[in-house]
């Protein structure tokens, strides 16, 4: 029998196996844990050659799993864009300060050459609105511009990328999205839903920039204790396999390809080094803090000067039950972006459909989100199996707008109802949705048991729920969700040896210092691909 290649010892092991155990050493060989239990036992099965790690009391859990986000896209932005976040994550507060990131990034970029930015947030502008086409096109007359929402769902586009993009006066309504226009007719710059429309045109970035992007990405989630993530809108691989290649990408990677996308025209699954392919992605509504989530009631502050704006489906039921029966008679796992409730109905409708034709058990198809969910929705969605991923972070992150702006004090405050979901045995998974907000499944934790917003208040303590219930949702019941709880999620004999040390143990430290708790080492299959500098664990060979 080969001997262990390392030992971890004298630490508190939360292994999220079934029954919860809680060990004090695991033994890893190769890419997978070959044992766990007490030191005592572990430090019998040492070689002459296995490292012995003492963790001297540290914790070690299973690698986190990020359930829904873009990666690289927070790499490739922090090489091509702008950053106009504003607080807590930024400090952009007006157009003009938004104005003076974007000449900053620009500033040596040659006429003609596009000038991207990501993040803004009318909401948290001094102006309250979107910046407009004309204040892009006084600030930048040489250049094509293009601003992307914090949201992601939609942006703003300066004359010049109009032009680019071929959108007029005369342009027809797109058949997905809406181009937003004023009295006479003129777009107006802002784009929702829809973002392709002008993205098409930005020249891609250089394969050196890509791998750049890449590599910044990765060493981002992997010091946050991330082993895997899912892409939620599937990209081309290849970047991915190259920097892979060349050793600058060490996380474990799922994409899930956007239902009838150029990537995906068969949804071919494939797995190509770090990353395969599974399921289908599908939108039936947008963002609520964009106003194009799709809501059963009106909005709280309305949008423009219609009270009883509700926000708009993507497509209408019929459509969407029949793409979705597409994806769920190809055998695969349907992955829907839903926020409002009205959506959400629309989604409850179509699988149930797609159910009821043909019965799939253990299909654990998703919501995406589910910012909205309602108490009867989540009857419904246990009925059919369906389990949600939670984009909780927005409890922390836009809490505070989702009750005086978007959405009032009553539907604000069960936004991510999760302990809703964990009474009814639901199991889920929380995300961070990055670059949407900053990857930390840890902050996800806090936000899951603390339920605060940025400003400290907080939101719908009732629907708190416990560290162990939160980090399940970002261990073994993400890895479950993607159909990969037999190698992934918990600290098992036989799985992958994907793990983190935390310098506490999340279980028993002080609830409002969860997000604080320091990622000391992050290890994938068994090799270490982060450690906090400084960090320096005793290891020997003293093995028998
Ligand atoms: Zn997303």
């Amino acid at each position: 029998m080969a001997y262990p290649e390392q030992i971890y010892i004298n630490g508190t092991v939360l292994t999220f196996d079934f029954e919860g155990t809680t060990a004090e050493a695991v033994a890893v060989q190769g890419e997978r844990i070959a044992a766990v239990g007490s030191t005592e036992q572990l430090l019998k099965l040492a070689g002459p050659q296995t490292a012995v790690i003492d963790l001297q009391g540290k914790t070690i859990l299973p690698g986190f799993y990020e359930a829904h986000g873009h990666f690289p896209l927070s790499g490739i932005l922090e090489v091509q864009s702008a950053s106009l976040w504003s607080p807590p994550r930024g400090s952009i507060r007006s157009i003009s300060g938004l104005l003076d990131a974007l000449k900053d990034k620009a500033a040596n970029l040659p006429a003609g050459k596009w000038v991207t930015g990501f993040g803004y947030d009318p909401s948290k502008l001094a102006e309250k609105r979107h910046p407009s086409r004309y204040e892009l096109d006084q600030a930048f007359p040489e250049h094509p511009v293009w601003l992307s929402h914090n949201s992601g769902h939609m942006g703003v586009a300066n004359s010049k990328a109009l032009a680019l993009a071929g959108i007029t006066k005369n342009s027809p309504a797109p058949s997905i999205g809406v181009i937003q226009r004023d009295p006479d007719g003129e777009p107006t710059g802002l784009i929702q839903e829809n973002g392709a429309l002008i993205e098409a045109y930005i020249p891609p970035l250089s394969a050196e920039q890509h791998a750049e992007g890449i590599r910044i990405a990765n060493a981002e989630y992997v010091a946050q204790g991330i082993t895997s993530a899912i892409i939620a809108v599937g990209i081309d691989p290849e970047p991915l396999v190259d920097a892979y290649n060349r050793k600058l990408l060490d996380l474990r990677l799922i994409s899930i390809p956007l239902f009838q996308s150029d990537y995906a025209p068969n949804l071919v699954e494939y797995e190509l080094g770090p990353v395969k392919s599974q399921g289908a992605k599908l939108f039936q509504d947008g963002s609520i803090q964009g106003y194009t989530g799709w809501l059963s009631n009106p909005y709280h502050l309305p949008s423009e000067d219609d009270p009883l704006y509700r926000g708009f489906p993507m497509l209408d039921r019929e459509k969407l039950a029949q793409a979705v029966f597409a994806v769920h008679s190809a055998g695969r796992q349907v992955v829907i972006h839903a926020n409002g409730d009205a959506a959400i109905d629309d989604v409850l409708y179509a699988i149930g459909e797609a159910q009821r034709r043909l019965p799939r058990p253990d299909a654990r198809h998703r919501i995406e989100h589910a910012q909205s969910v309602r108490e009867d929705q989540l009857d419904r969605m246990k009925e059919l199996g369906i389990t949600p991923s939670f984009f909780n972070d927005h409890v922390y992150y836009f809490g505070d707008d989702h009750r005086d702006i978007y959405l009032g004090e009553d539907r604000a405050r069960r936004i991510s109802p999760l302990r809703s979901a964990v009474d009814r045995g639901i199991r889920f998974s929380l995300h961070n949705d990055t670059p949407i907000t900053p990857p930390s499944p840890l902050h996800l934790v806090s936000v899951a048991v603390n339920r605060l917003t940025a400003s400290g208040r907080e939101l719908g303590p009732e629907y708190r729920i416990t560290p162990y219930q939160a980090l399940r949702a970002v261990t073994i019941d993400a890895a479950w969700q993607a159909f990969e709880e037999n190698d992934k999620g918990s600290i098992e004999v036989g799985k992958l040896a994907d793990l983190v040390i935390l310098a506490d143990n999340p279980l028993t430290a002080d609830p409002l210092s969860l997000h604080n708790i320091t990622v000391l080492q992050t290890i994938i299959g068994g090799r270490q691909v982060y450690a906090q500098q400084g960090i320096d664990f005793n290891i020997t060979t003293a093995g028998v």
